[in-house]
């Protein structure tokens, strides 16, 4: 199973849900999909996956 996070943009306050560390990886690289922001690991926030729950 993928790992799921949650990123919080600091600069635009966009909140995305990021699954997979390739994913997260590349928004570490790229930056903010909203307003290209670096991003850091501390916007980062490990979620637990909800696939599987009612
Ligand atoms: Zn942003």
């Amino acid at each position: 199973m993928k790992p799921e996070y949650r990123f919080t943009c600091t600069a635009c306050n966009a909140d995305v849900t990021v699954v997979g560390e390739s994913v997260r990886r590349s928004l570490l690289e790229d930056g903010c999909l909203v307003c290209s922001a670096p991003a850091s690991p501390d916007d980062f926030e490990p979620r637990e996956a909800t696939i599987g729950e009612p």
